[in-house]
């Protein structure tokens, strides 16, 4: 026998019912980004390597070890995308949607590729919700970002959430506060491998190891609080002044940096309870200098991106009903061809129908229509539709009625419709 082919490690098959609850969120983040305003944008998986390098940063984890980078058949070297941001603003600038004054509001879901070492919460293939708003650099705008973010996660009934914040400043109090963190770290002995060479490479990615130790040695470390120039200084405090303004609780986490390189000012993260280590279901942060970094004008922008696994993993149980579903079982081949256009007829009229595909008996059909959740199974059998009739039973109470065949899906439809309104079905 031959060996049967498995998924690639960390990358997982999403089978219903699981699927549904997918769906379920991501329709509920669409109705809320429409809310806000953000639009949404679906790009490409692949994007040209050079994308990536230059805007996420060569001394972070994701360019250093993380990503799927390949050659293809031309010569060209391309990247399965490990993260959202770098892209959006490629495709920004690409079709000049930051032409014209003023926000520009997108969100986009779907897969992201990281080689990360697999566990709970950590995949290879893992999948985002992000909100982006590129062209102005107001601390209002930044307070909407966190309120849409945080909007989606209660409307998904997530409770038990953290809003870590911090200010990372502009580039010109990260000069001033990488000189202060440098003396510390050459200063201090027993940093992880990792450390000793990101203190030499670009000491901000020091604060981001996930090494206890190294987390531990960080806590005398200086702050980037104590750097920030005025204008940062006063953009940060409006940001404060505006979630308490709006009753949102936050944590200010002094040390939060990001895991990527082009974060200026406000950055944060959601945390929430249930997750074990992996306790980030989101994060975020202003990026002003990206748009430049790839080539376009001085244009800032800010978003988050929600890990979708993680948010799946925590998601309360909800009774999600499956749409009412009209089971046919038929009885003999007349019976199964009348039933057979039945299908088509109920499914046109909007109706989730089933049918049995195997011409089983009676009890068979049954044992499935149950299987499948059936609201109601329509019986026919010989005798009935030579009386131009059928039987109909409700799957839960076992009650039956007879209904004439002629106009049956309209019938079926209004019963259904009725049942809908008394909360039955
Ligand atoms: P972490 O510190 O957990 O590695 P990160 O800083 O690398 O997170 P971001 O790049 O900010 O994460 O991505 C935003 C969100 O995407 C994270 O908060 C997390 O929920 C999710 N995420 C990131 N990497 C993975 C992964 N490998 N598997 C599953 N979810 C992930
Ligand atoms: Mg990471």
């Amino acid at each position: 026998m031959t060996d049967t082919i498995r998924a690639v490690r960390g990358m997982k098959d999403l089978l219903p019912p699981e699927s549904r609850r997918w769906q379920q969120v991501e329709a509920v983040s669409r109705e809320i980004f429409a809310r806000y305003g953000y639009q949404e944008i679906r790009l490409p998986l692949l994007e040209r390597t050079e994308l990536f390098a230059r805007s996420i940063g060569a001394d972070t984890d994701i360019v250093a070890k993380e990503m799927y980078t390949f050659t293809d058949r031309h010569g060209d070297s391309l990247t399965l995308r490990p993260e959202a941001t770098a892209q959006v603003v490629r495709a920004y600038l690409e079709n000049g949607l930051h032409l014209g004054a003023g926000v520009k509001k997108f969100f986009t879901i779907g897969p992201m590729f990281r080689y990360e070492r697999p566990q709970k919460g950590r995949y290879r293939q893992f999948h985002q919700i992000n909100g982006e708003a590129l062209g102005v650099d107001v601390p209002e705008l930044d307070v909407e970002v966190i309120l849409l973010l945080l909007d989606i996660l209660k409307h998904l009934g997530l409770r038990d959430l953290e809003l870590l914040i911090n200010s990372l400043g502009c580039p010109v109090c990260q000069v001033d506060f990488k000189a202060r963190l440098t003396i510390f770290l050459a200063r201090r002995e027993g940093w992880c491998d990792d450390c000793l060479r990101r203190r030499a490479a670009n000491p901000l990615r020091v604060l981001d190891c996930k090494s206890q130790n190294c987390q531990a040695l960080l806590m005398e470390a200086p702050l980037l609080r104590d750097c920030l120039d005025d204008d940062c200084r006063r953009h940060y405090d409006r940001v404060l002044e505006l979630l308490s303004r709006f009753g949102v609780p936050y944590t200010e986490q002094p040390r939060l940096v990001r895991g990527l390189d082009y974060y200026t000012r406000t950055a944060f993260e959601v945390t929430a309870g249930g997750l074990g280590a992996q306790d980030a279901v989101a994060g975020g942060g202003r990026y002003n200098g990206l748009v430049k970094e790839l080539g376009g004008p001085d244009l800032p922008g800010i978003g988050f991106a929600i890990g979708q696994d993680r948010l799946m993993e925590i998601l309360p149980e909800q009774d999600s009903p499956a749409p009412p579903r009209i089971f046919l079982a038929a009885l003999g081949p007349p019976a199964r061809e009348t039933a057979f256009s039945l299908l088509r007829e109920l499914r046109r009229q909007g109706l989730a129908a089933e049918f049995d595909f195997q011409d089983r008996s009676l009890k068979a059909q049954l044992s499935l229509a149950n299987r499948l959740g059936a609201s109601f199974t329509v019986i026919l059998g010989d005798r009935e539709l030579a009386q131009g009739r059928v039987l109909v039973r409700r799957m839960d109470g076992g009650e039956q009625q007879t209904l004439p065949l002629d106009g049956l899906a309209a019938a079926l439809a209004a019963l259904i419709a009725r049942e809908k309104d008394e909360h039955r079905v």
